[in-house]
């Protein structure tokens, strides 16, 4: 290239700049005051020199892209000079030699914080070659310094939608996809409806184009057909609002084209089914503020005395708006053609708000109630940031649910209101209006009907919550509650209450050992922690702290010794990290002779051998396959079969030997015993159905009763349960012991009915 050529090239670039910013101006005029050009301009003019010379792909001067997104945030979202300073410089300090440093010596410390949080956007994001949920976490974390981040990072994707034409297929397909997974609900959120829509559509596009070129012809083609309809049905509305000297605007906007698929998806349906293919819109020039609403009822008035209403789709925007600041009066009417269609009311500071979302609300700033609104919403997502403890992932999916649940009304017993994603339920309102009233709820009176804590509660529920002091998180509270807000409040008060029980037991216990003038060794430790069947020293000082282990005999259990063992030895206990108990497991199983007899038991009894009526002792419920022994107490009464080591039995045979007989177990196969598992492990959703899966599907037993107790995230669990012998109740502890999360199953030697 010729200097001249090169020279040549360069003032083409200024004149080109010149144009675009021009042009910038222009469309700028309406947001931004005469002192502030000369401040837009600077930023022009930074932007211009540090990009000078690049192209983008598409071989224009790099500057028609931050122009273009200046645009885009003056005219499409309506921010001020500010916002239009940044976009212009948003790829300065990332492309070009320019530091953070400079853009704040320039333009001073507001400006190069939001540069900043582009920056920073775009080194976790764009750059990473998928979309890593982490890396969208850190993206959101810049959204709670300054929302004018997101937004020019909004308008910067939407330009680069708009021009995708020209990157490579790959490329494309990558970034509609994050267009459709992220920018599009964030641009929702934030009430930008025209973006949102647009997002979409151009992420549509390139995502599967052939049916996006399908439904855009056949609108198209509909176009001429729509256009009569809405005039068909325009008309006579047109005449009354105007009689009634309203000022206003009525248009009829087909669907987008990616709603209207999405639609074709849900209902699977084709095209031609989709009817409500358009939303007529009346946007009315409004008195003032407070009449606002009255217009729009007065409007709908009118429109009704028309056309039938349908009764359950009125959606009241105005008395309360959505989250994001949407408002407007909605109502479903049946068409001349005999076709439902959905008119919007809205003065035209509604409309303003629905299409540019709340940064419209900027404009009007007596309209505190949105603002708050957003507000919160950015509130709760810190909150989920914040958690240091959250999995990205489970964040993510969270953060997904509150961007997309579609959100219910309702009311404290004031009558105040609060908005939660659909399907919350009572508990979650409870952590919504207060953590305490959360941690203490024990039930709630929802249109004052009493109702448990995880009834899902529903648009214009009017919910009381009932507290008691006594009451204590619940770590199955996790699973009734649907909102971040409710599960982080959760998960760190169980951390909180766990750490205090802790600390509890761990001084009631060293109390108690001082009292005994005992030294709390590991000697001491590996005594008392099996002999209250906790499987750590933190179990321990929790249970100690929170009552379920008593210490009155621990003088007892501490001059103990060699008893211990025995007992651990009978009780057939099988702990995952255990081998030995395992191995003494097998040598049991193998060990359990089968006999082939048709009788369950042969009593042998000296005078006769004839067969004895038996029962089966309640305090120790030998089952087919235990050691047992018979107890006749006298001639006529039945023989009642008790384990040899059965504490009772033990009792009788030393004291009453004459009235013990012998007693065999045959094979038995058709008869059920009654035993009774208790298990612990670390709680984790489903392990019940996994339990009682394996029990009635490998062994065809009966569970009698099952009950499952969680706390600190640890359960502990009993199941009464129906056996043939011993073989099928070991091979069935083999089995729980499997089982995820379970960490000791073992049968219950000392039960009583
Ligand atoms: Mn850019």
């Amino acid at each position: 290239m010729t200097k001249q050529n090169e020279n040549h090239k360069i003032i083409d670039e200024d004149i080109y700049a010149e144009e675009l910013y021009k042009d910038l101006i222009e469309s700028c005029s309406m947001h931004v005051k005469a002192k502030d050009i000369q401040f837009i301009r600077k930023a022009f003019d930074l932007a211009k020199k540090s990009h000078k010379g690049v192209k983008r792909k598409s071989g224009e001067p790099y500057i028609l892209h931050p122009v273009a997104v200046a645009k885009i945030v003056t005219s499409e979202i309506g921010l001020g000079a500010k916002a239009i300073a940044c976009a212009l410089l948003h790829d300065v300090v990332e492309d070009t030699d320019y530091t953070l440093n400079d853009i704040e010596h320039l333009f001073g410390e507001k400006i190069a914080s939001i540069i900043d949080g582009l920056t920073k956007i775009s080194g976790v994001f764009d750059n990473s070659s998928s979309l890593q949920a982490e890396n969208f976490r850190k993206m959101l974390l810049t959204l709670s310094d300054d929302v004018r981040v997101i937004l020019i990072k909004l308008a910067d994707r939407l330009h680069n939608m708009r021009t995708l034409e020209s990157m490579p297929p790959n490329k494309q397909l990558k970034i509609a996809g994050e267009t459709t997974y992220l920018y599009a609900p964030l641009a929702h959120r934030l009430g930008l409806y025209a973006i949102k829509t647009e997002l979409e559509d151009l992420s549509f596009k390139y995502r599967h184009p052939k049916y996006f070129q399908e439904i855009a012809s056949k609108i198209y083609d509909n176009e001429k057909k729509r256009q009569q309809e809405i005039n068909r049905f325009s008309l006579p509305i047109i005449e009354i609002l105007s009689q009634k000297n309203i000022e206003f605007d009525i248009n009829g906007r087909p669907k987008s084209i990616y709603s209207i698929w999405n639609k074709m998806q849900i209902k699977n349906v084709p095209f031609e089914e989709i009817y409500d293919l358009m939303a007529i819109r009346i946007i009315f020039k409004s008195e003032n503020k407070e009449t606002e609403k009255a217009q729009c009822w007065r409007i709908y008035s009118l429109i009704t005395d028309i056309y039938t209403p349908k009764p359950d789709r009125i959606r009241d925007w105005i008395s309360s708006p959505k989250a994001n600041g949407y408002e407007a009066l909605h109502v479903t009417v049946m068409g001349p053609n005999g076709k439902w269609v959905e008119v919007q009311i809205r003065s035209e500071r509604m409309n303003e708000i629905a299409e540019r979302g709340f940064a419209a609300h900027w404009k009007y700033k007596g309209n505190k109630t949105n603002e708050g609104e957003l507000d919160k919403w950015i509130k709760r997502i810190r909150q989920m940031l914040e958690n240091p403890a959250a999995d990205a992932l489970e964040f993510l999916d969270e953060f997904k649910m509150n961007l997309f649940a579609s959100e219910i009304m309702v009311f404290t017993p004031k009558g105040e209101l609060r908005t939660l994603p659909k399907y919350s339920t009572a508990l979650d309102f409870a952590y919504e209006i207060h953590t305490q009233i959360g941690n203490k709820a024990i039930g709630a009176k929802v249109n004052h009907k009493l109702v448990p804590l995880n009834y899902v509660i529903k648009s214009g529920d009017q919910i009381e919550i009932i507290t008691s002091n006594k009451q204590r998180i619940q770590t199955e509270w996790l699973n009734q509650v649907k909102t971040a807000k409710a599960k982080t409040s959760i998960t760190d008060s169980i951390k909180a209450e766990t750490k205090d029980r802790i600390e509890k037991g761990k001084k009631i216990l060293e109390n108690k050992l001082k009292e005994l003038k005992v030294q709390p060794s590991s000697r001491v430790f590996r005594k008392i922690i099996p002999e209250f069947q906790v499987q750590t020293k933190d179990e321990l000082y929790s249970k100690i702290g929170s009552g379920i282990i008593k210490l009155d005999d621990l003088k007892k259990i501490l001059k103990k010794n060699t008893k211990n063992k025995l007992i651990r030895y009978w009780s057939l206990q099988f702990s995952k990290s255990n081998t030995t108990n395992k191995e003494k497991k097998n040598k049991q199983t193998s060990n359990t002779k089968e006999f082939d007899y048709k009788q369950p038991l042969i009593i042998s009894d000296d005078s006769e051998n004839e067969k004895l009526k038996y029962d089966i002792a309640k305090c120790c419920n030998p089952i087919p396959g235990d050691e047992v022994v018979g107890y006749k107490k006298n001639e006529t009464a039945d023989v009642i079969i008790h384990k040899a080591k059965c504490p009772n039995a033990i009792k009788l045979m030393s004291s009453q030997g004459n009235c013990i007989v012998v007693a065999k177990w045959t094979s038995q196969k058709h008869l059920s015993f009654l035993a009774k598992l208790t298990l612990s492990g670390i709680d984790r959703l489903g392990i019940a159905s996994d339990i009682t899966n394996i029990i009635s599907k490998e062994l065809n037993a009966n569970i009698r009763k099952i009950y499952i107790e969680t706390h600190d995230g640890i359960f502990e669990g009993e199941i009464e349960l129906y056996v043939h012998n011993v073989q099928n109740l070991n091979n069935l502890i083999l089995n729980i012991s499997k089982i995820k999360g379970i960490d000791s199953v073992k049968r219950d030697e000392s039960f009583v009915k």
